[in-house]
């Protein structure tokens, strides 16, 4: 039997505080005690159920949490006000001056930037591996080593990454695995791999509106607790916590995520092969053409598909750029970065998202100019899209 996500997050009963459906929102920064005592014992981190301050928890913050931690089967997790702002702290808490990290090197480019350029300020240094060469990355293990971290499905060329294998290397040489599963909610569960630490930025499919930054930190309660610690939390201190009124909005939005993938991945998979068909350079890791598409297949869950990311190579910048905006101009989408719209988002990243990746770099992980990258909408009629997409390549002499 496959884990079933979108149950567990179904199965969550919460009632607003004059009855509701939806849960009250606590429109607080800060709580009152009713002794001074539980003051105290709240800061030593001893009194459950009691808020302090919002940076640290609030009731809708928790809500929202709580069921992003059902969805990846981990004991809790901590909302955050941005993808970024759950990935720094994680890093900042797992690993300090003279610590070492083996990450992915393909990678959302914030991510990359942040380990490539800003913690070696705090003398912790990264290597950037093939992370589908389990070989590879082991070899990059070096005493000082604390974190592997990697991608499910990676940004922006849609490697797999055989979380499985990761873990186990993590294990034997007692490192944290940190996956970043912003590309495949529902469709992977990294901890039923091993995966110790999920990661998401919701604003991308999760709350799939184009409306919010957010982010989450789904692991352990200790883990949690550490990173909210008022003494020594990454969290805590460095602040990035999402404000009461997005955790309500964002925990709405969710409840509609099971709907929404399974449109997302039965549109780009129709997309894919029709591209593919058209004799243009596709990646999906639904094709079988995909150098991991067994491996992938073999981490989904049933029924939510192989996600709503694809690339194509429309051979160069220039034609990328052309293409992108006639496809704008016929409203089939928007020349946008970002993913997990109802509407379909094209951007060519070796220009724009993954700019910060230097240009020799981007050629060596197989990123070219003309690579548009597509997060495919939930149009209903995707045979019609295609059509129209097909015209504007035809027009512009890509096929
Ligand atoms: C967008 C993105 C992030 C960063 O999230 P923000 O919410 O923009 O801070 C991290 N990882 C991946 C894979 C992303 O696509």
């Amino acid at each position: 039997m496959s884990f079933k996500p979108a149950n567990k997050i179904q199965d969550l009963q919460y009632f607003g505080e004059f009855g509701g459906v939806n849960p009250s929102i606590s429109d607080s920064s800060t709580y009152t005690f009713l002794s001074a005592k539980t003051m105290f014992d709240t800061f030593e981190g001893n009194a459950d159920g009691c808020y302090l301050y919002s940076r640290h928890s609030t009731p809708s913050n928790l809500y929202l949490g709580e069921a992003l931690a059902a969805m990846e089967g981990t004991e809790t997790a901590n909302v955050t006000a941005s993808g970024m702002g759950a990935i720094t702290p994680v890093l900042m808490q797992l690993c300090g001056a003279g610590d070492h990290i083996v990450s992915s090197r393909t990678i959302y480019g914030g991510t990359y930037a942040f380990l490539k350029n800003f913690t070696p300020r705090f003398n912790i240094e990264t290597s950037f591996v093939d992370i589908t060469k389990l070989d590879v990355v082991e070899a990059a293990i070096t005493p000082n080593t604390k974190v592997l971290y990697c991608e499910s499905v990676s940004n922006p060329l849609l490697e797999v990454a055989d979380i499985k294998g990761l873990a186990a290397i993590a294990k034997k040489h007692n490192l944290k695995l940190i996956v970043d599963n912003t590309f495949s909610p529902l469709s992977i569960t990294p901890t039923q791999f091993g995966a110790d630490i999920v990661i998401h930025s919701l604003t991308k499919f999760i709350n799939g509106s184009s409306d919010t930054v957010g982010g989450v930190v789904c692991g352990t309660q200790d883990f949690i607790n550490e990173l909210r610690s008022v003494n020594d939390g990454a969290c805590m201190l460095l602040g990035s916590t999402m404000d009461s009124l997005r955790a309500a909005s964002v925990l709405k939005n969710l409840r509609t995520l099971h709907l929404r993938i399974q449109q997302h991945s039965k549109n780009a998979h129709y997309l894919a092969e029709k591209f593919e068909g058209l004799g243009l350079k596709t990646v999906y890791p639904g094709l079988a053409s995909h150098p991991s598409h067994e491996l992938i297949k073999s981490m989904l869950n049933d029924k939510y598909g192989y996600g709503g990311m694809l690339t194509v190579d429309a051979g160069s910048l220039d034609k990328a750029n052309a293409l992108m905006e006639l496809m704008q101009e016929k409203n089939l989408g928007y020349l946008a970065v970002s993913l997990g719209f109802y509407k379909t988002l094209f951007s060519a990243p070796g220009s724009s998202t993954s700019s910060e990746i230097p240009e020799d770099e981007q050629k060596e992980m197989g990123l070219s100019d003309g690579l548009i990258r597509f997060s495919i909408g939930l149009d209903d009629d995707i045979e019609r899209t295609f059509e129209m997409m097909k015209s504007c390549m035809k027009e512009l002499n890509i096929i």
